[in-house]
C-alpha cells in the first residue's frame, strides 16, 4: 500500500510538472484541443475575439465541442486571464494556412502544433478596439510567462525560427483583422 502511494505521488508530481498552466489564470477546460504531435511551441499568436463581452464568456464558447475552436488563453477587458487548453497541448486556433501567409507556414506542419494562442477580448466585431490598460498589463505579463515556460518562442517579430505575430500571419484572407490594433513593438520592448 505504501509503495502504491509512493508511485501515485510520483505520477501526480510528474503530471503536474508536465502540465503547463499560468499561475492565477481561471481554468475552464476546452475539449477542442489535441496532441502537439511531438512538436514544441515556437510561435506565440495574438488574436482578437471580434465580439464578446468577457473572457469567461468567450471561454464558455470554447467549451462547446461543436464549435471546434479554442485558444490557450483569453484575456478580458478587465485583465481577467482564462486558460482553456494546457500549453503542453495544441489549441484549435490557427487551422487554416491561406494564400499570402508568411512563408514559414506550410502544409508540412499544422500551425496548431507549434503555437500558443492568446485571444484578446475585443467587443467590436471588426477588432478595431485597442486594449484597456488592465488588459494590456495582463497580456504582457502572460506573454512573458509563456515564453519563460516555452523558451523556443523568440522574443520579437516572428520569422522562420519562431517568434510573435498575429493570426493574420497564417490566415491573411479570412483573418486579416485578427488581432486588429496591437502594440507588438511595445510588447517586444517589455520582454527585453
Ligand atoms: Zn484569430
Amino acid at each position: 500500500m505504501q509503495r502504491l502511494f509512493g508511485v501515485l505521488c510520483l505520477l501526480a508530481a510528474l503530471s503536474l510538472s508536465l502540465s503547463q498552466r499560468e499561475p492565477g489564470a481561471k481554468w475552464v477546460e476546452s475539449p477542442n484541443s489535441g496532441s502537439r504531435n511531438g512538436k514544441t511551441p515556437k510561435w506565440l499568436i495574438i488574436h482578437g475575439t471580434a465580439g464578446g463581452a468577457s473572457a469567461e464568456n468567450i471561454a464558455a464558447g470554447f467549451k462547446d465541442p461543436k464549435a471546434q475552436v479554442s485558444a490557450h488563453y483569453v484575456v478580458g477587458r478587465d485583465g481577467t486571464v482564462v486558460q482553456t487548453v494546457d500549453e503542453k497541448n495544441a489549441a484549435w486556433a490557427n487551422g487554416r494556412i491561406e494564400a499570402g501567409a508568411d512563408s514559414w507556414w506550410t502544409s508540412a506542419v499544422n500551425p496548431n502544433h507549434v503555437t500558443i494562442s492568446i485571444e484578446i477580448v475585443k467587443p467590436k466585431t471588426d477588432n478595431s478596439d485597442t486594449m484597456s490598460d488592465a488588459q494590456k498589463n495582463a497580456v504582457f505579463k502572460l506573454a512573458k510567462n509563456i515564453i519563460s515556460r516555452n523558451p523556443g518562442i523568440l522574443k520579437g517579430w516572428a520569422n522562420a525560427s519562431g517568434g510573435i505575430t498575429g493570426h493574420y500571419s497564417i490566415s491573411p484572407q479570412s483573418r486579416k483583422n485578427c488581432p486588429g490594433p496591437f502594440p507588438f513593438e511595445e510588447l517586444f520592448a517589455s520582454l527585453k
